[in-house]
């Protein structure tokens, strides 16, 4: 199944996506919005299951306000090559900014007083659906609600200045996702996926999430001896290699670009490029 968050009659909802695009909606006593669907998941998902009402309606990202925005840096070995750098023994985390997310079709904007290099990198974004805390990697994917396309678009001028990333990562717009959250029993394997990234028509990053250093399920489990991760957390699980930055001649977003993130089996995210001439 195929979660998405709509904008329908002035109002966010909850529904789903079916593979010829139309959008249905659960009927009465279903789940309104997303949060909804996390207080008792397998209610909601039985409900979006049933869901009848097919309407028009515009898409949103599909986790509109994650809990966390868990990030994972360095998590394919070519990727952190490419920074001349290597892959952490263990899982390297960063958060980005929840104020940052967007959806699919939205603009990624950013100040061109405030950054001159902002770059791509297209990741498998994992939705946690029932909170994990302390999970040995062999039930960790118990956990996962299901899988997106994420952006974790970077300011890379600001990153490398800043010493640590959250502000470089987290500028109002630079969290794209979606379309949809394709539910974990669609994906039985994470460590499976193509993914890619195509700016203006052209393949940056081709990959398969079998690349990945630590696994979905690894991911998990490190995080959770730590912390809780929580219903509403959205864990971006790293990007491989040809991002703009590290290409030579660099290669950065501009006014117009087209920036897509594709995930085979989970969904294709497009977003434009825009630097407004003033403050947004
Ligand atoms: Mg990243």
């Amino acid at each position: 199944m195929h979660i998405v968050t709509v904008r329908y009659e002035g109002a966010e909802r909850v529904g789903t996506l079916s593979p010829s695009g139309d959008i249905a909606l659960p009927d009465d006593g279903g789940p309104l919005r997303f949060e909804d669907l996390l207080l008792d998941v397998d209610a909601g998902l039985t409900a979006l299951r049933a869901a009848t009402g097919v309407v028009s309606a515009g898409l949103l990202a599909p986790v509109p306000r994650p809990r966390n925005i868990v990030c994972i840096g360095r998590n394919y070995a070519d990727h952190a090559a490419e920074g001349d750098s290597e892959a952490p023994a263990e899982p390297l985390i960063f958060m980005k900014h929840t104020g940052s997310v967007i959806g699919p079709g939205d603009e990624i904007r950013w100040d061109p007083g405030l950054t001159g290099q902002v770059d791509w990198e297209a990741e498998l974004g994992v939705v946690i659906g029932r909170r994990a805390w302390q999970v040995p990697a062999e039930r960790a994917l118990e956990h996962v609600l299901g899988y997106t396309c994420l952006n974790d678009v970077s300011a890379r001028d600001l990153q490398f200045a800043d010493g640590q990333w959250v502000r470089a990562k987290s500028l109002a717009t630079f969290c794209p996702m979606g379309p949809a959250v394709v539910t974990a029993d669609e994906v039985p394997d994470p460590q499976a996926l193509p993914i890619r990234c195509l700016v203006n028509g052209v393949v940056m990053q081709e990959a398969s999430t079998k690349q990945m250093v630590h696994s979905v399920a690894a991911i998990i489990a490190h995080c959770s001896r730590a912390f809780p991760l929580l219903p509403g957390d959205v864990i971006a699980t790293g990007t491989p290699s040809g991002v703009g930055v590290f290409r030579d001649p660099p290669i950065l977003l501009k006014d117009g670009d087209e920036v897509v993130v594709e995930i085979d089996g989970v969904g294709r995210l497009t977003n434009r490029c825009a630097t407004p001439p003033v403050s947004f």
